[in-house]
């Protein structure tokens, strides 16, 4: 199968066409692509580097995937599943509740999913929501959860469509959409002309400070379009008279997110948590090129460092996968790892029994293998799952060597 690209040569936020190269990867396979049967055609790989903004300093990715079933049938992902996210979400409403607003008459959310955070803000101001979501599972289950929700991509246009029929809200909400949005300035165009004067806007995004610190390989997808600074967002967001006002780091979710509170202003507002933002920013490097590159550096130094200490002791086929995530085939080139893992386990029925696209990796669950896992080397790809993964195995008395890559790259016993 061939999945198509586009090349941008223009800067994602300010437009500028210088962009420099500041973190290496191995090209990889765009989205998940599992392959049915062993001798089903491998996709092709795309560059995934990650490029910064010689201006505004915006880290990205310029080599865009034409993804065309990403939000439709074949995603499922639902929040509401998750105990963490639904704890993270609340605090966040208290956080914008307990210091910038007590009432909102209507909240709009982008990229809504099954209404989770919605139903919060609802319980939380008993206040008339609304939800866009082009996903068709979460949005079905939205419905039934009483959060109405347009099933569609928000962008201007729609805005302008939502404005006509619903009115302006004095709350929107994206959490976790900036990352995934190519036109950046379509969306923030529409939130800017939707919102009512003197609204707020909360979003959530990954963060480039954690990103950095924390060598979050997994968060290095083709659908992570964006890596955030605040150094780079908050000049964006003025531009469509969105103000942060507010801002919290979250360690927990995801590998690290920044929360943020803008309010739709004329007026640009200086902010001190904003400075303190951008100071640490600064002090860590991440707002200029060199810098960036410096991270570069270190980043594949530690790789290298890890996948000697692995392939010191395991050879061929000695090691197991466990997690058959969208970053696997980035995490398992990274590490050398191709020729190495002999099997992947998943517990997801609809990946069991496929192939990874590189490697012709095949893909089983734990039950049929648990008698083969003891003495290998269990590779966790699934870094998000780290800490479950960790405690199903030991529940499950394997004995083996597990290597993680998050929080840290380190191997730990279990028996
Ligand atoms: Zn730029």
């Amino acid at each position: 199968m061939l999945v198509k690209f586009k090349t941008k040569n223009r800067c994602r936020l300010c437009k500028h066409h210088i962009l420099k190269k500041v973190l290496d990867l191995p090209k990889t396979v765009p989205g998940e692509q599992l392959k049915k049967r062993k001798n089903d055609k491998n996709v092709n790989l795309i560059p995934i580097d990650h490029y910064m903004c010689s201006k505004c300093k915006h880290v990205q990715l310029i080599h865009v995937p034409y993804f065309k079933k990403l939000w439709g049938k074949e995603y499922t992902y639902k929040p509401s599943d998750n105990p963490k996210l639904i704890k993270h979400f609340s605090d966040t409403v208290s956080f914008f509740k307990n210091n910038f607003e007590k009432k909102i008459n209507f909240a709009f959310e982008i990229g809504s999913n099954d209404g989770i955070f919605l139903k919060q803000i609802k319980r939380e101001f008993n206040s008339r929501v609304l939800g866009i979501d082009p996903s068709d599972e979460p949005v079905a289950l939205a419905k039934k959860n009483n959060i109405p929700t347009i099933k569609n991509f928000f962008n201007y246009s729609m805005s302008k469509k939502i404005k006509k029929k619903y009115g302006s809200p004095d709350l929107i909400i994206a959490n976790n959409v900036f990352a995934h949005m190519d036109d950046m300035h379509s969306i923030v165009r529409g939130i800017d002309y939707l919102l009512k004067e003197n609204g707020y806007f909360i979003f959530e995004a990954s963060y480039l400070l954690d990103v950095v610190n924390k060598h979050l390989i997994g968060t290095m997808i083709h659908e992570h379009v964006s890596i955030h600074s605040i150094y780079s967002l908050k000049p964006f967001l003025s531009l469509y008279n969105l103000q942060i006002i507010g801002l919290k780091h979250v360690d927990k979710i995801q590998g690290g997110a920044i929360v943020g509170i803008a309010v739709k202003s004329k007026k640009i507002i200086q902010s001190n948590v904003v400075k303190k933002f951008i100071n640490k920013e600064k002090e860590n490097n991440l707002t200029t090129i060199k810098g960036m590159q410096r991270f570069n550096n270190i980043f594949h130094l530690r790789i290298n460092k890890f996948k000697n200490q692995i392939n010191r002791k395991y050879s061929k086929n000695s090691i197991v996968g466990y997690g058959a995530a969208r970053s696997a085939p980035l995490i398992i080139d990274l590490f050398d790892l191709r020729n190495k893992i002999e099997y992947i386990i998943d517990d997801n029925p609809r990946k069991i029994n496929k192939f990874l696209s590189i490697g012709n990796i095949p893909i089983y669950n734990f039950k049929n293998k648990r008698n083969n896992l003891n003495n290998k080397l269990i590779f966790i790809l699934g870094w998000a799952q780290t800490e479950r993964i960790v405690l199903f195995l030991k529940k499950n008395k394997i004995k083996a060597n597990i290597a993680t890559i998050f929080p840290k790259f380190q191997i730990i016993k279990i028996s």
